[in-house]
């Protein structure tokens, strides 16, 4: 296993299967990336998941841009799966899920995750620029059919914006029988100064708050120390977790992974786009994610 200067070892990779997307979130961080038409072959993947899984690495989780744009996440999938035992997960915007979910499925993977930061289809659309609200609802019925389990919303809370949502989104959740991530709005040091952030950046304290009477069991996420809420809505009971990165340092310090970009290199924190590894066409994959992970630092301490 590889730990780094911090004592924190390395558990997981953030894969990052390309750097596009047919959606235009205005707040989206990219990964920590610019949007780029890169990315590597399905064999490349395989190789730095084999590696990586040699070195301790027992989770992925694939993200992008937008992944079902791939019409080979399947393959990449299947390979992966032929060296990771543990979770393999992937998060996406849902507009290509619903009839992808079950090849997904039957490729190796456990999990997903699917963004729905509204429930309103005008808002749905001023917050993506896409009209295709529909299509995501189906690709969440289509992931919970296909058996994908758990099947999370990420839903990154915008303030003014969404706020009002909060209590829909938990039943809507609650009714799906799927996990409600609330997420909050997030940017590295120069990010929290621009005028977009200082508007919809929200405090999910205040979540927490509002939810206290009706939480009825907390646990944590191993991964960032997350904590997670059964809520009781009355009718029924939501798993909620809630993802508050911002000038945590415990988030940080209990951050087990590395990301890699879609062109092939090794980034250690979404707010460390200076500090990138490239190992695309290297023959010692291993000895650059070894100096990638001593690299490695808590952002906010
Ligand atoms: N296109 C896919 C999607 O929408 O899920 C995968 C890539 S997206 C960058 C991964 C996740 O990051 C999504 O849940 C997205 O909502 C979230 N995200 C993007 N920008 C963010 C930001 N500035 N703060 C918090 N979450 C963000």
């Amino acid at each position: 296993m590889l730990f780094d200067n911090y004592g924190r070892p390395l558990n997981s990779l953030r894969i990052q299967v390309n750097a596009v997307c047919n959606f235009k979130c205005f707040f989206c961080h990219m990964e920590g990336t610019e949007e780029n038409a890169e990315h590597l072959s399905p064999e490349e993947i395989e190789e730095v998941v084999r590696i990586a899984s040699l070195k301790g690495v027992n989770r992925i989780k694939f993200t992008g841009g937008e992944p079902l744009i791939r019409r080979d996440l399947e393959e990449i999938i299947t390979r992966t799966r032929k060296h990771i035992k543990g979770d393999i997960s992937l998060t996406t915007n849902g507009f290509f899920l619903e009839s992808r979910a079950k090849s997904l499925k039957e490729a190796g993977l456990d999990r997903i995750n699917i963004s729905l930061h509204s429930l309103h289809k005008n808002r749905f659309r001023i917050i993506t620029g896409n009209e295709g609200i529909s299509s995501v609802e189906k690709g969440i019925d289509a992931a919970l059919e296909a058996g994908l389990k758990p099947v999370k919303i990420n839903f990154v809370v915008l303030n003014g914006l969404n706020t009002d949502e909060i209590d829909e989104m938990m039943m809507f959740a609650a009714e799906k029988g799927a996990i409600l991530q609330f997420i909050e709005y997030e940017t590295d040091r120069n990010g929290e100064n621009t005028e977009d952030f200082r508007r919809y950046h929200y405090d999910l304290r205040n979540i927490e708050k509002r939810l206290k009477d009706k939480i009825v069991g907390v646990s944590y996420n191993s991964l960032h120390h997350r904590k997670k809420y059964r809520v009781n809505l009355g009718s029924r009971e939501v798993e909620v977790e809630l993802v508050m990165p911002m000038r945590n340092p415990d988030f940080c310090n209990n951050c087990t992974r590395l990301r890699v970009t879609s062109k092939g290199q090794f980034q250690t924190c979404l707010n460390r786009k200076d500090q990138v590894f490239s190992f695309r066409g290297e023959k010692n994959i291993e000895k650059i994610m070894e100096e990638a992970v001593k690299a490695r630092e808590p952002y906010w301490r």
